[in-house]
């Protein structure tokens, strides 16, 4: 049976479709098949991909909302292994429209059951707040996955992250879980990195990725370029990295602990 993983902060660029983008395609050249969910009326995660969201006949919104079924949304990526269930502008609108809905907090959970053994991992690329589509996320899968970023506000906004994360598992969804923490654009060279890393550490005591995701200007251009990284530029650090990351996430999934 298929994980399924949020990527879920509720701050603005600190890294979650870079993440949820490289992060899967990573693990899909390495044989596990993915699905990724964009929830973010941006549709970063979409056109990440190289899919051109005006060309879209059906998105997410239409799962949500119309409740057409998730297996006629979800469409194959040029990558191997890598499905998409592509997000449109029309979603900003779906906050308000899921407000009015019986099971509204629970619309996702029902349509992922559904594709949940087509896929080794399901990761769903949350929007920037703790709106209706975040809660949605966060009641539909198993596990939350955190990207923090080594700047000097780091820690600002955890504590609301953390409630929301504990009011779910409490109303919604008891068996949710933290897979763990990736700690996005690490400088070595600067004290303030390091003091970040160590700040983390204390809060989220074994659950931080030992691999870390440097500032690298090719994971920045990659989007622009509809492509992953690891295909964008196979040779980056962008690159490095996220591979190292893929493997550590299979080992702590797989390995011998
Ligand atoms: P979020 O989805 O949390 O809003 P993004 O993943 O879109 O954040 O990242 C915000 C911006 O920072 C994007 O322009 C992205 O390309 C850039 N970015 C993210 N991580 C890195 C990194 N490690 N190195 C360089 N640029 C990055
Ligand atoms: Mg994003």
């Amino acid at each position: 049976m298929g994980i399924s993983i949020a990527i879920f902060n509720q701050k603005g660029g600190v890294g979650k479709t870079t993440t949820n983008v490289n992060l899967s395609a990573a693990l899909a050249s390495k044989g596990k098949k993915i699905c990724v969910v964009d929830i973010d009326p941006q549709g970063n995660s979409t056109s990440g991909f190289g899919v051109d969201k005006k060309s879209l006949e059906y998105t997410v919104y239409d799962v949500l909302i119309n409740e057409m079924d998730i297996r006629e949304v979800i469409i194959p990526t040029e990558y191997e292994n890598l499905d998409l269930l592509p997000s449109s502008t029309q979603l900003a609108g779906a906050e308000v429209e899921l407000t009015g809905m019986k099971r509204r907090e629970v619309v996702l959970r029902n349509a992922l059951q559904i594709i949940r053994d087509d896929y080794d991992y399901i990761f769903v690329d949350c929007p920037p707040s703790l709106g209706l589509l975040t809660i949605n996320s966060l009641a539909a899968v198993d596990r939350i996955l955190i990207p923090i970023q080594c700047e000097y506000y780091a820690l600002e906004g955890v504590s609301q992250l953390m409630n929301t994360y504990q009011m779910v598992k409490k109303n919604l969804n008891p068996n949710l879980s933290i897979q763990g923490v990736v700690l996005m654009m690490f400088d070595g060279r600067t004290n303030l990195s390091i003091q970040v890393v160590e700040e983390v550490k204390k809060v989220f005591r074994g659950k931080v990725y030992v691999t870390m995701i440097p500032r690298n200007i090719r994971l920045a251009e990659a989007p622009s370029h509809g492509q992953p990284v690891i295909y964008y530029d196979p040779r980056s650090r962008g690159t490095e990295a996220f591979m190292e990351l893929a493997e550590e996430f299979i080992d702590l999934e797989e390995g011998e602990w």
